[in-house]
């Protein structure tokens, strides 16, 4: 069997598979299928490396009781604009869950709110939870930090996470605008799909173990990530750094690297999200000011909008192709 081998699954067969993995291997129901939805929703969105890709290092948390299978997250929202969630050490996705409901309803009526979650484990994408907002008509901003993998702009060392963030804008008779990435020039799964798969990296990727530049994704994983854009990219990294750890009080990716116990799986941290209602911020012309912006953008020769792949994706509710070999490595763990 070649690395490359795939074989096709349905996206009903992909939420079970995944499902029933983490009930196997120590999941509650509720925290089994907010992991298993968010990962059906990466498959079908084409967000393979967040995808079951993850299930992996999912169990290996779960394996090495690092993150509690059944955690209960609870929910302060005794501030008017600032709900607090502890996920109680469990994975976020279930904190999301039952958070951002409130998140909505709160920014609704007071214009804007802010949810922070802490004592979780993020591994997935954050586009699920910036899209859900906007669905219901709010502007969302998303961020976590992870554990050191990037060296900020100058250094060669790795002291940054590959700190994601995510903005979504809503709009009524389309998708809502979403971007989503990693403030590193490449995210780390992708890095580790280009091992797998034997491909190279693009220019400014990372650094291998010698601190030069290197296109090799195994070389890369050694050494460290760069951000993207240089300087500029760093200082978003940055910021993302202060508001998923400074403004939660979780962890710093720093301090994630010093009490991982790198089992594979994703590290504590911190998640902020900003929720913001534009009809109470910008007034009733708010829809058509901003549509009639993205329109004239999407016009332009060889522009596309964020966001625009996943859902081209999305309606395509047919088989997708699974990596063989992680296929065969998931259903062990079943
Ligand atoms: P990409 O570089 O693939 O994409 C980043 C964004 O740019 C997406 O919104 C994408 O939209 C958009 N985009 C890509 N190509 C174009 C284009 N040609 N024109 C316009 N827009 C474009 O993502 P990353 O590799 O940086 O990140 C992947 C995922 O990794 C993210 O979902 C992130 O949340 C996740 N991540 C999670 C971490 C965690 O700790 N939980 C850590 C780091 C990353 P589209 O999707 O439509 O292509």
């Amino acid at each position: 069997m070649s690395t490359n081998d795939s074989e096709k699954l349905s996206l009903t067969d992909i939420y079970d598979l995944a499902f029933n993995v983490f009930i196997k291997n120590g999941c509650n129901k509720n925290n089994a299928s907010a992991l298993a939805k968010i990962l059906h929703d990466a498959e079908r969105d084409g967000s393979l490396s967040h995808g079951l890709f993850r299930i992996p290092g999912y169990i290996a948390s779960l394996k090495s009781g690092k993150v509690i299978g059944n955690a209960e997250p609870t929910i302060d929202n005794s501030l008017p604009a600032i709900i607090s969630i502890n996920g109680n050490f469990g994975f976020t996705p279930y904190a999301l869950e039952k958070g951002l409901p409130i998140l909505a309803s709160v920014a609704e009526k007071l214009g804007i709110a802010i949810m922070k979650i802490t004592n979780t484990f993020h591994f997935a994408a954050l586009w699920p939870e910036t899209e859900f907002l906007a669905e219901r008509g709010l502007v969302a901003i998303a961020c976590t930090a992870a554990k050191p993998m990037v060296a900020p702009s100058g250094g060669k060392k790795a002291f940054f996470g590959t700190n994601p963030i995510s903005f979504a804008w809503p709009r009524t008779a389309k998708p809502p605008l979403v971007f989503d990435m990693a403030t590193s020039r490449l995210a780390m799964g992708d890095v580790q799909i280009a091992a797998r798969d034997g491909h190279q990296l693009p220019e400014g990727t990372g650094l291998g173990p010698d601190g030069n530049a290197s296109n090799d994704p195994k070389e890369v994983i050694k050494g460290v990530l760069l951000p993207f854009g240089g300087y500029k990219g760093s200082a978003i990294s940055l910021m993302v750094e202060l508001l998923s750890a400074g403004l939660t009080g979780d962890n710093f990716s720093y301090e994630a690297g010093e009490t991982d116990n790198n089992d594979g799986g994703p590290p504590k941290g911190g998640e902020l999200i900003i929720a913001i209602n534009p009809k109470l911020v910008a007034g009733k012309n708010w829809e058509k000011h901003s549509s009639d912006f993205l329109k004239k953008l999407e016009n332009l020769n060889g522009v596309r909008l964020p966001g625009q792949r996943r859902h081209h994706n999305r309606l395509d509710g047919g088989l997708r192709k699974v990596n063989k070999e992680l296929l065969n490595r998931i259903r062990c763990l079943q």
